[in-house]
């Protein structure tokens, strides 16, 4: 047996993204004697180049429409609103290093140490922390690996010209024309978001449809509404090369066509950011999909090395990162163990526009798993562009297990589809029936009452 008290902490994270941030403070509440190495920004991806500044860009972006929208309902601009890029990108800028302190403040008032370094794992209970003053070793009982990960680019000639998610936020110049080459997340994302702040956008993916395991339905519709927004897509279609002219990039589909553009982002996944982790060396070895393995107690074949969040598998999301965060606290602090996290359920939205929202099966998954399913669903105008002459249209879907009445889906694209799926999926995760829906009471006049609303059958 160990000594504990042998260690300088009892817990030592890598990474002050969402996931080990929440592990540090709450395994410090415990009264564990808790340090942090990070070497770039607190928050992670999350805070600095992930969710909040996409979600600030997907703002400024509604915007576009917003003014399309206001003359039906009697405001007149004084003239065509223009767009400034540098306001709103050093105004995020602002607001993320806001944040950056808040991290700080947080961690300082848990009583968390917070090493600025680079960190190595170079034994079960030792981690070298690397900086301008050199290397020191710190030992802790138990060491949690939060590094997140990193996005990557596939290799095609000229694709050191092409930027990842990290690169896309700070950029210069507003890019006149904008090139995404991907089909998942942060490709329609952003491709909503250039071609609402004005950029003549184009969307390129390798296969038939985008955002693979999304409903079907919900796939066709966000292609038409996109489309309909002006964001050229380009399926079946894949880059060949970058060429760099003085002035913009020349990309090469394999379709044979050109377009001149003048940012390309590869939105092309993420992989698990171990590089100089030090994991070889301890003979802990990555799975098929590049991840970590870890048991239910987040714990690696080394049982003192604990990971989460997107370094292990399961949706690389920041909610599942703070939920695993909670749990590893509770079985490695608390005398508590919690019940495995269930990750069936977990709902997501996606920032295109207009928005996805989602929780549980899509329909062709619950074909797979049910011998009998019904399908509900209803695509509509909402009741504000009746006056806003807007043509977007709004979809939204459940899927019932017919054997038990249980929604076992809910999807939506339209306004706020996020805020609506959020409350729809503590139904949906308390496996509430198709009849608790019917009787719920409307609010109205909104567009999630939809959801309660849903009486006629549209398919089995
Ligand atoms: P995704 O895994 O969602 O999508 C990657 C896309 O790149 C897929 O469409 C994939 O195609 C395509 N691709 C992969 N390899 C190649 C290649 N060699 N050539 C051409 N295309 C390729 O990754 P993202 O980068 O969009 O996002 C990373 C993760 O971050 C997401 O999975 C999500 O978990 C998270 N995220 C969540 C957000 C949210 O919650 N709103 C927002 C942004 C990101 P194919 O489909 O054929 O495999």
């Amino acid at each position: 047996m160990t000594d504990v008290t042998e260690y300088e902490y009892d817990l030592l994270v890598i990474g002050a993204g969402s996931g080990g941030v929440r592990a540090a403070r709450m395994a410090a509440a415990t009264g564990a004697k808790v340090a942090i190495a990070e070497d770039r920004y607190l928050g992670g991806t999350c805070v600095n180049v992930g969710c909040v500044p996409k979600k600030l860009y997907s703002y400024a972006a509604h915007f576009h429409d917003s003014f399309d929208d206001a003359a039906g309902f009697g405001w007149q601009l004084p003239g065509p609103a223009s767009f400034d890029w540098a306001t709103l990108r050093d105004n995020k800028i602002s607001e993320i290093k806001r944040l950056n302190g808040i991290y700080q403040r947080l961690l300082e008032g848990a009583g968390v140490t917070l090493f600025n370094a680079r960190a190595r794992v170079v034994d079960a209970h030792t981690v070298m922390l690397k900086n301008d003053q050199g290397d020191t070793p710190v030992t802790a009982h138990k060491i949690l690996l939060a590094t997140g990960g990193w996005p990557w680019v596939p290799d095609f000639p000229g694709s050191e010209h092409a930027l990842n998610s990290n690169q896309i936020f700070d950029l210069d110049n507003f890019p006149k024309r904008f090139l995404v080459l991907g089909g998942g997340y942060i490709a329609v994302e952003f491709s909503s978001i250039f071609n609402g702040l004005g950029s003549e956008t184009h969307l390129i993916y390798r296969s038939e449809l985008f955002l693979k395991g999304f409903d079907q339905q919900v796939r066709e519709f966000t292609r038409a509404e996109m489309e309909r927004k002006g964001v050229n897509l380009h399926f079946n279609t894949n880059i060949e090369r970058i060429e760099a002219t003085e002035t913009a990039y020349n990309v090469y589909l394999t379709t044979g066509e050109m377009l001149e553009v003048d940012v390309v982002l590869a939105a092309t996944g993420r992989h698990a950011n171990v590089s100089d982790l030090g994991l070889e060396a301890l003979g802990l070895t990555l799975d098929k999909q590049g991840k970590i393995p870890v048991n239910e107690r987040f714990e690696t074949a080394l049982p003192s090395i604990l990971a989460l969040g997107d370094l292990t598998a399961g949706p690389e999301l920041t909610p599942v990162a703070l939920a695993e965060a909670m749990q590893l606290v509770d079985h490695h602090f608390r005398d508590t163990v919690p019940k495995p996290l269930d990750y069936s359920t977990i709902p997501t939205a996606v920032f295109c526009h207009p928005n996805i929202g989602t929780v549980g099966l899509s329909e062709e998954a619950a074909r797979a798993k049910f011998s009998d399913i019904r399908v509900y669903s209803t695509d509509f105008r909402a009741l504000k562009h009746t006056l806003s002459g807007s043509h977007e249209r709004t979809l939204m879907k459940l899927i019932v297990d017919d054997a038990t009445d249980v929604v076992v889906g809910a999807h939506m694209v339209g306004e706020e589809a996020g805020e609506v799926i959020q409350g729809i999926a503590i139904a949906v995760r308390a496996g509430l029936t198709k009849a608790d829906f019917d009787r719920t009471v409307g609010i109205h006049p909104t567009g999630a009452e939809e959801f309660v609303t849903l009486r006629t059958l549209t398919r089995r």
